[in-house]
């Protein structure tokens, strides 16, 4: 039987760990803490919650609520953990995060197939036929491992950063002042359109240039490889292809317009004419209901994101669902690079788990640090692993992953819309969305009791 070398002694790869060698494989865990930690960890311990200590809803029938009942049934030691050291929390699980990862850690020593490395890891053997090794170093892998994995994956296949535009509630859109168009009419006309006259650009302008930013964080700072932005006193260095809406705005009164507000091609029905400057609201994929900022990314607070895009021409009474954010975060495009079960496409004895892998959160972490370990487990067997069922929440969160749009990947937690819907038939006959959730529930633990039974 192959051996199984899991890097990372965060979230995913403790779990993944604990998989395998309860189905019997020999397991190496290298960790890096303390010899060399991240930005973000303040112990050596395992499985440490770097900030909130949420795992996120235990209402009935919800998204995590699934996910979690899942992991439950499938024997996740860290959830066991988790339940054993919850503390008050409303609806929520959350953890005594010490007691937690001291839960873990003697899980760990308590399992004779693991063996413990406290040294980081800087090279990947692709070609070792006698070892399979399962990747979980997370958002904050150290840097020669991620060069040793951009060597791996080739370039331009890494993120370093989760920038996220604002997302506004579609039903506060003022549809009496935006209109549908595509540019230079091509293709359908998918995207709202808030047109802008001179006088509302630059009121627009003046906002969003004297807006109050998030202050960076010294580790914000750190220079990334490929990043030509030279570096603005305080301000952190960005990719240009991912430059925050005011760092585009404080380059020159007009970028915008040339940028990510051009109106080139978006006649304005109402008046027969381009507007001055345009924003783009896009639906987004997954929910119908709400719309994405487009090109907005940023890092100003929440409270002056409201108020400078309320300044949008059909805005002006936004819901904001999500604020815009940067933030460091390496993860892989995982729709061009893994299989559905968390294989490097190109090196099958390497899998990705944990947020390195572009699932996002704690919960979703540990959930695909167990199936990495028992896919893992499966392969040190010569067996070919059975990927999860696509209607469980974890097999939702995989294909997610996996088959997303490569171009706009972003990570995501799990949530309804990941979740393929009730049939065309049952959705007409039940309204009531907490209904069709509990159907969805129940469908998704069916399935998923269905492959553990087999695997
Ligand atoms: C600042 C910050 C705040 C966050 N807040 C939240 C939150 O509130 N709620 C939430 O759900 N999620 C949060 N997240 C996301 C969170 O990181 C993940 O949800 C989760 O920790 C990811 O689990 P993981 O196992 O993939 O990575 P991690 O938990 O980060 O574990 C990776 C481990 O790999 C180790 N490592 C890295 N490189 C090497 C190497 N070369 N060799 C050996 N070991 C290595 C690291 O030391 C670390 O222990 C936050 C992330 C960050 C960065």
């Amino acid at each position: 039987m192959k051996k199984v070398k899991v890097i990372g002694g965060g979230l995913a790869g403790p779990e993944a760990a604990l998989q395998a060698a309860a189905q019997g494989c020999e397991v190496a865990l290298y960790e890096m803490r303390p010899h060399r930690s991240t930005e973000a960890h303040l112990t050596a311990d395992f499985a440490e919650l770097v900030c909130s200590n949420s795992l996120k809803s235990e209402s009935e029938n919800s998204a995590p609520w699934l996910l979690k009942q899942e992991m439950r049934l499938a024997g996740s030691v860290l959830l066991q953990q988790a339940d054993a050291s919850a503390v008050p929390a409303g609806h929520a699980l959350a953890v005594d995060r010490e007691l937690f990862s001291q839960r873990v850690a003697e899980r760990i020593a308590a399992e004779p197939r693991i063996t413990v490395h406290r040294e980081e890891v800087t090279t990947l053997d692709e070609n070792d036929p006698e070892t399979l090794t399962i990747l979980a170093t997370g958002p904050l892998t150290s840097p020669a491992l991620t060069a040793e994995l951009t060597r791996l994956t080739g370039s331009g296949h890494l993120a370093f950063y989760d920038s996220i535009s604002p997302i506004v509630d579609a039903s506060s859109i003022d549809m009496e002042k935006v209109y549908l168009a595509a540019r230079w009419d091509k293709g359908t006309a998918d995207y709202i359109n808030c047109p802008f006259t001179r006088e509302e650009y630059e009121r627009f302008l003046a906002a969003l240039t004297t807006a109050e930013r998030v202050p960076p964080k010294a580790w914000e700072q750190i220079p990334e490889a490929g990043s030509e932005v030279p570096e603005a006193a305080g301000q952190p260095q960005y990719f240009e292809g991912c430059l925050p809406i005011e760092e585009i705005a404080r380059r020159g009164p007009e970028t915008l317009r040339f940028g990510p507000m051009k109106p080139a091609g978006l006649t304005n029905p109402r008046t027969g004419r381009w507007p001055y400057a345009v924003v783009q609201l896009r639906q987004e994929n997954l929910r119908a209901d709400s719309y994405n900022i487009v090109g907005f990314q940023n890092h100003l607070k929440y409270g002056e994101q409201a108020r400078v895009f309320r300044l949008i021409p059909g805005l002006e009474n936004a819901r904001f669902l999500r604020y815009g954010q940067i933030h460091r975060n390496t993860y892989i495009n995982a729709p061009s690079l893994l299989t559905e079960t968390l294989q490097l496409r190109d090196h099958p004895s390497i899998l990705i788990a944990g947020q390195l892998s572009g699932v996002e959160g704690y919960t979703e972490s540990i959930a695909s640090g167990l199936l990495a370990g028992r896919y893992a487990a499966a392969l040190a067997r010569g067996l070919q692993p059975v990927p999860a069922p696509r209607l469980s929440a974890n097999g939702s969160l995989t294909h997610y992953i996996t088959h997303a749009e490569a171009k706009r990947f972003q990570p995501a937690n799990i949530t309804f819309d990941l979740i393929p819907p009730l049939e065309e038939e049952l959705r007409r006959k039940i309204r009531d969305k907490k209904e069709r959730h509990r159907l969805q529930c129940d469908r998704a633990l069916e399935a998923w009791r269905q492959w553990l039974a087999v695997g």
